[in-house]
């Protein structure tokens, strides 16, 4: 009989990829055979960087098409529609020919829930299944309770608020409060993303609920009340490549790590850390705001500008800030944030950057932009508050002097800094040997050995 041999399946963006490419490195060191497929567009960024096929004699990169055409990827939705609908027939494809080919035939399939038509190929297949959640477990959570939402006359057939519907939601008294229009799928401009991102949820529920496990990038204890309503989610978080030596192959843009040289040089807490994630754009008005709050802030700073936004700074920018800030296009945000020169962190709120931010202790400034980032905001600010939230003003932007007064506060009210650094502790302590997060890890690795 061959080894245990998983394929991992990332739904294609940056923000899936890390965690479960670090799940990939996870398994390997324990013996596991893992096959890790990329559409092809990232595969071929992830190669560039790494130059290698076989990352180790365990783990092999292969990619796949993700049926888009060029002009195709500038469409809102389409990737996600469209990978939905063909990943599990290109992974069915795959597993075959793996099968057909070599002697450690796929034992279990680890799917981002995201992708969750792929249990269906696990089934016929007969091989095992899990889903990988790289969110919240309150995602899930908020998943599970869309028929409720609409029975309880919260939302409608489609997801959206009910008229006069001021209702605010929380599952348990320890999980987030969130009002209707932020709702994953409500936090679109568009409407037929809106009704994408629903169906696509709904429809999930019904898959995930075949697949042998629910895995998610979370820890109990930050999340006790989303595990306390929906126990068949197993948290084995954080996953982050700090906990692990070596160069991980799985950015899809190059890090600048200069950066960290220059963050050796500045003194403790001193440094306010901005980055806003894989794909989130400010307007060039609210681009400006924000350069100008920082500048402001009268602090040194270290701020994530990627080369596909519009770098809209005011004129004169660079050269008065230029002896006290650094702008990078990637930044290798986790070592970035776990540098002692680090005070705080304007965020986006992904659920990566949260875990990452909490897991190395810096208080965030909160600023939301789409999915499910306003329920992390909840967590980080009303839940755990390890920090603050910028506000927009009538006109829907948020301006430089509040983000400055932001900034201001997080650097003189210690108590954020007090709170971080307990749920540091105890994230760490989840992670390390008798953790939560431990046992669980430990125990599905020993499922996939058989
Ligand atoms: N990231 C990075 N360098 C950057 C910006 C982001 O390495 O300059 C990483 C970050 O560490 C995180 C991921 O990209 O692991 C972003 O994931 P997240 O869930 O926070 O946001 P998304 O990109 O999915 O919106």
């Amino acid at each position: 009989m061959g080894k245990p041999h998983a394929i991992m399946v990332p739904f294609p963006m940056q923000g899936h990829i890390i965690p479960l490419m670090e799940l990939a490195q996870c398994l390997a060191k324990h013996g596991i055979r893992v096959t890790f497929v990329n559409t092809e567009i990232n595969h071929d960024r992830i190669q560039a960087l790494s130059g290698k096929e076989v990352l180790n004699d365990r783990i092999c990169l292969v990619s796949v098409p993700d049926g888009l055409e060029s002009r195709e990827r500038y469409i809102p939705g389409k990737l996600m529609e469209t990978v939905y609908e063909i990943m599990p027939g290109n992974i069915e494809e795959l597993i075959q020919e793996i099968n057909a080919s070599n002697e450690d035939k796929i034992t279990c399939v680890i799917y981002d829930q995201c992708l969750a038509r792929i249990q269906e190929v696990a089934e016929k297949l007969g091989v095992g299944s899990a889903a990988f959640c790289a969110a919240a477990a309150a995602l899930l959570v908020l998943g599970f309770n869309i028929p409720r939402l609409i029975e309880d006359g919260i939302i409608d057939n489609e997801g959206s608020p009910l008229s006069n519907n001021n209702n605010i939601v929380q599952f348990n008294p320890t999980m987030p409060i969130i009002s209707p229009s932020d709702f994953v799928w409500n936090r679109s401009k568009i409407s037929a993303l809106q009704k994408l991102v629903f169906n696509i949820m709904k429809q999930n529920n019904k898959f995930m609920k075949s697949a042998n496990w629910l895995i998610c990038n979370s820890v109990h204890d930050l999340e006790p009340g989303a595990f306390a309503v929906a126990t068949n989610i197993t948290p084995i978080g954080p996953l982050l490549s700090t906990n692990r030596p070596g160069n991980l192959p799985d950015h899809i843009h190059e890090p600048d790590s200069d950066c960290l040289k220059w963050l050796d040089q500045q003194p403790p807490c001193s440094v306010i850390y901005i980055a806003f994630g894989s794909t989130t754009i400010f307007n060039k008005n609210q681009f400006q705001e924000l350069a100008m709050g920082i500048e402001q802030s009268n602090r040194s700073f270290l701020w994530v500008v990627r080369p596909d936004s519009d770098k809209d700074f005011p004129d004169g920018y660079s050269d008065r800030v230029t002896t006290r800030g650094r702008i990078v296009g990637w930044a290798p945000q986790q070592r970035v944030l776990s540098h002692s020169s680090i005070a705080c962190f304007i965020s986006h709120c992904g659920w990566n950057s949260t875990l990452e931010s909490v897991s190395s202790g810096v208080p965030m400034l909160c600023w939301p932009y789409f999915a499910d980032q306003f329920i992390n905001r909840s967590y980080i600010c009303d839940s755990w508050k390890i920090g603050l939230t910028v506000d927009e003003d009538e006109n829907g932007i948020v301006k430089f002097d509040e983000i400055k007064a932001k900034i201001d506060r997080l650097f003189e009210e210690d108590v954020f800094k007090e709170r971080t650094l307990c749920l540091k502790e105890m994230i760490s302590s989840s992670a390390s040997e008798g953790g939560d997060s431990y046992k669980n890890l430990s125990s599905f690795i020993s499922w996939i050995r058989g």
